[in-house]
């Protein structure tokens, strides 16, 4: 790389939503912006969680000196402890909660030692030749910042999460002072959230929630339960000072709402007294009309307490006629059906549900377009790469920067392995490197390629036939006809005379290959499969999984 050049590589969070993750590379080194994850779509089926695929840190192994979190939501920590499993060594830059966030999820990993570093928003450290500024943004979770980089090419900023809420529930406000004196100074590039891009105007305060609690609170007769992000520490606040005002003690159930609550009060990010709280177990002595219970499931993920209340599986909390479940938060596309499900369970039951957008009881944690020129006005960045989200988010984000003035020659709708190269002010794209997704699978402890979940697509669309060969181990000669079973493939009737023509394919295979005296059986079934494969792709257009299986006998 030629002295004073820099190249920025997204490695995720482009053309999507979730995984973020940024390289930024330099003769001094590379340091990445985020480590995120996303959660799986409905085509890959038992599928955990998606990492981006970093083989181009892998590549560069040597020239890692830092990781910078700008908050502590999943899709831009979610792939830390991956990251930090090949590279245990890197220090990790946060503030404070998103550190104490990362700390709980990599003891869950087993990874200890790891070098974590606590920056706040206001404050420079130098990370592998890099000059790097926090700088105080507002957005759903306390502890976001945008984050400065000073590089040998020039200043570039990633804006992170943000929205400009001017009546932030907790902490800071967002530091628009300083991000105008950045653009004073010159800002080569600025790197912008793009996730509300389509929506006009300006997203309302956190602070509308609140209202909407109360309301809710104030004609609440009977129990009350809340689901919401367990990240989401200010809804969790509005929730806790709703149950204070209407002297409801606060129950807290869901394995990552109670362990995040717990982080973000002894932090001191949640205020939250003890005599408020009620333990988990003493939940059903409390009087319904004296409770608010927190709880996991907004997203209607199945194993989730709210999920398991609707369907009436839970272990301690029953919802029924008199209480009300207010969801506050927003399905992530692709887990509509989910959540329609958990409402529909609860309804059932007789419990009243108020959710968005029938209700204000959730408003976005990124800004909207006008949020977006506040930002870009202060900064003048000579280049825009819009960044989180998926193209049609870039593309509005790209047109709002040229509303703007910037030239539209000095934005960048890059793909994630797209590199750009910044050289004497000015930019272009160099090719890419590789930067996909990488599959996991079992609780983060298998982890599975492209090639098993096609396989269960397959398995999915057109089933499973299974083969049943009785052969002579010493002369290869068959016993009998083959058995033919299908799993998920057609309907028997339909199948009848499906299953005789395969099972005389099968065995016009058996016959050739016991004239070859074949007794190698990995041969054997590939054989099997090929022929059954074939045959039957051409009689139905499907590719069911053949499955044989040789009895010795
Ligand atoms: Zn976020
Ligand atoms: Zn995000």
């Amino acid at each position: 790389m030629k002295a004073k050049s820099l190249q920025v590589v997204p490695l995720g969070g482009l053309g999507e939503i979730g995984k973020n993750m940024t390289a930024v590379r330099q003769n001094s080194g590379i340091v990445l912006v985020d480590a995120g994850m996303a959660f799986p779509d409905e085509e890959m089926p038992g599928i955990d969680l998606v990492l981006p695929d970093f083989s181009y840190l892998r590549d560069n192994s040597d020239d890692l000196r830092g990781i910078l979190l700008t908050h502590g939501h999943e899709d831009h920590v979610g792939a830390l402890p991956y990251v930090l499993r090949e590279f245990p060594a890197v220090p990790v830059y946060g503030t404070r909660l998103t550190l104490g966030l990362v700390r709980s999820k990599l003891q869950e990993f087993g990874i200890k030692n790891a070098d974590l570093r606590e920056l706040k928003g206001g404050q420079t450290a130098t990370v592998g030749g890099y000059g790097i500024e926090f700088i105080n943004v507002t957005h759903s979770i306390p502890g976001a910042v945008a984050i400065a980089l000073d590089t040998d090419a020039g200043k570039i900023i990633f804006s992170g999460d943000y929205k400009v809420d001017l009546t932030p529930i907790e902490g800071e406000p967002m530091d628009l002072g300083r991000l105008a004196a950045l653009g004073n100074e010159g800002v080569l590039a600025y790197f912008g959230d793009s996730t509300n891009s389509e929506r006009p105007g300006y997203v309302p305060s956190e602070r509308v929630v609140g209202d909407t609690l109360n309301e809710v609170f104030m004609r609440a007769t009977g129990r009350i339960i809340v689901a919401s992000f367990a990240s989401h520490i200010h809804r969790v606040q509005q929730v806790v000072a709703a149950a204070k005002k209407h002297n409801r003690l606060v129950g807290v159930t869901g394995r990552s709402m109670i362990r995040n609550v717990q982080i973000a009060r002894e932090l001191g990010y949640l205020d939250l007294p003890s005599e408020m709280m009620v333990d988990q177990r003493d939940l059903r002595r409390v009087p319904d009309s004296d409770i608010a219970i927190l709880t996991t499931g907004s997203q209607g993920e199945p194993l989730a307490a709210l999920s398991r209340i609707a369907a009436g599986t839970h272990r301690t909390i029953e919802a029924g006629v008199g209480d009300t479940v207010i969801i506050a938060a927003h399905p992530i596309p692709g887990n509509e059906r989910g959540v329609a499900r958990t409402i529909d369970g609860l309804m059932k039951r007789g419990a009243e549900v108020c959710y968005s957008p029938l209700m204000p009881v959730h408003v976005s944690g990124h800004g909207a377009k006008e949020e977006q020129k506040i930002v870009l006005s202060l900064l003048k960045p000579r280049f825009l790469v819009p960044v989180h989200g998926e193209f049609r988010m870039l593309h509005h984000h790209a047109n709002t920067g040229v509303s703007l003035g910037i030239p539209r020659e000095n934005i960048f709708i890059l793909e994630n392995g797209d590199r750009l190269q910044f050289v004497d002010g000015n930019a272009r794209k160099l090719d890419s490197v590789s930067a996909g997704m990488f599959l996991v699978d079992g609780g983060g402890l298998a982890e599975s390629s492209d090639g098993i979940v096609r396989e269960r697509q397959r398995l999915a669309e057109d089933g499973m036939l299974v083969v049943i060969a009785r052969i002579n181990a010493q002369s290869g000669q068959s016993l009998g006809p083959p058995d033919v079973v299908s799993r998920g493939f057609m309907d028997a009737a339909e199948a009848n005379g499906l299953m005789d023509e395969s099972i005389a394919v099968v065995s016009q295979t058996l016959e050739r290959t016991a004239s070859r005296r074949v007794t190698d059986w990995g041969e054997l079934k590939n054989e099997i499969r090929k022929d059954l494969s074939g045959f039957l792709a051409g009689k139905t257009r499907k590719r069911p999984i053949v499955l044989p299986l040789i009895v010795e006998v």
